[in-house]
């Protein structure tokens, strides 16, 4: 399958802002701000990555919104055009960058946008990472959760069948479950993978340092989660080449190249980048040898600390399940009474839950953002019973 996948999405008529100019900081000024995160980065106990189409441009897989993404040049009436799959894709040097920084013990969770399998692939552990828009390479039952982990794109769009049959031997060992595998990958207006999500939101929450890397914070909820880590009392680092919707929160606004920004940090925290040696997927992330956080003193906090996290007054606070998307909404409304029910994403209208417990309801955005959640017009059959899933057994993929 080539990188554009954005070609097999359904038509959609606002994909956000595309094309803006990149700007660039000198390189004194990108020095002297590198070095100011790799202080934030030694002095948080709990550091999030966000990650964006933007650090795979130098694995070969375009953007949507730079000023060759796919949204953009399909704003200018061109096609784009790309040599590279998804399998012959290698990890960039900010993928292999946010493996050293995770055994290290300095990076502790990835929320990423990208569907491109590139962290998973780079050997990330995949108990540490959301992919809230899906992943080419993961298909998934939908009738006991468990995912499969594929060496070759999945090859269809919008969490459909897959036309393969789930293996998993039910406890007695008799017959396997059988279910209808289903891709993982979002179109336009499906609901975000509900595990996923809750546990990004957790992240998030739990967070002290949120770092954006490679996007234009333009899709909620994905883009929303760095602001409640802010909200939280915690810091917001920003880097991307063309400006974001959230720079105003920064407390550091990076510009500049993420393979950069990564290679000059690594450096000043005295660490190599991993050598890849093919395709690495790891499901469960080993105790970390270094852990310089963890040595580290807990850090008290003037506001209370986060470890009453779950009861906090946060204005979209909700409880349980639908804890994540109404973080998310009091975010884009400002609105102190959020509903703990999960929100909607299609500007303005009123979504109902999905089969799968999906759904996060509707959200009122602004018409330049998009969002990715809703009802699935689901193929297979299955009533809610099948939701909440059961847990994957251990040898089953990840999250
Ligand atoms: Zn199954």
């Amino acid at each position: 399958m080539s990188v554009n996948y954005a070609a097999g999405l359904s038509p959609y008529a606002n994909k956000g802002v595309c094309g803006l100019p990149e700007v660039f900081d000198s390189p004194e000024e990108l020095q002297n701000k590198v070095a100011i995160l790799a202080q934030l980065v030694q002095e948080s106990q709990y550091m999030v990555v966000h990650t964006g189409a933007g650090i795979s441009t130098s694995a070969g897989i375009p953007d949507f919104r730079g000023p060759n993404g796919v949204w953009t040049m399909e704003e200018r009436g061109e096609t784009p055009h790309f040599d590279t799959t998804f399998e012959a894709a290698r990890p960039s040097v900010t993928h292999l960058a946010l493996l050293a920084l995770q055994r290290a013990g300095y990076l502790k969770y990835i929320i990423s946008q990208n569907v491109d399998g590139l962290h998973m692939r780079s050997g990330f552990p995949r108990n540490l990472l959301s992919e809230l828009h899906g992943n080419m390479f993961v298909e998934e039952c939908g009738k006991c959760g468990k995912q499969y982990v594929r060496d070759t794109v999945i090859g269809v769009m919008g969490l459909k069948p897959t036309g393969r049959r789930c293996a998993v031997i039910r406890s007695r060992g008799l017959r396997a479950c059988r279910g209808k595998l289903i891709g993982t990958i979002l179109d336009w207006e499906d609901a975000l993978p509900d595990r996923d999500l809750s546990r990004a939101d957790e992240a998030s929450r739990q967070a002290d340092l949120a770092v954006t890397l490679g996007t234009s914070l333009q899709i909620k909820p994905s883009a929303n989660l760095p602001l409640v880590t802010k909200r939280n009392s915690g810091k917001l680092v920003i880097v991307n080449l063309q400006p974001t919707k959230h720079d105003k929160h920064a407390n550091l606004r990076i510009s500049g190249y993420v393979d950069e920004v990564m290679t000059r940090l690594l450096k000043l925290l005295g660490l190599d980048l991993p050598e890849w040696e093919g395709p690495t997927v790891c499901e469960i992330a080993a105790e970390t040898v270094a852990a310089p956080s963890a040595r580290r003193p807990p850090r008290h906090r003037q506001d209370g600390g986060r470890g009453e996290r779950a009861g906090r007054g946060h204005p979209g606070g909700g409880g349980g399940r639908g804890l994540a998307a109404a973080a998310v909404k009091a975010e884009a409304s400002a609105s102190p009474a959020a509903p703990t029910r999960p929100l909607a994403w299609k500007t303005g209208a009123v979504r109902p839950p999905t089969r799968r417990g999906r759904s996060h309801a509707p959200l009122t955005a602004p018409p330049t953002l998009r969002a990715w959640p809703a009802p699935l017009p689901r193929n297979d059959s299955k009533p809610s019973h099948s939701w909440p899933r059961p847990r994957p057994p251990p040898s089953a993929s990840s999250q």
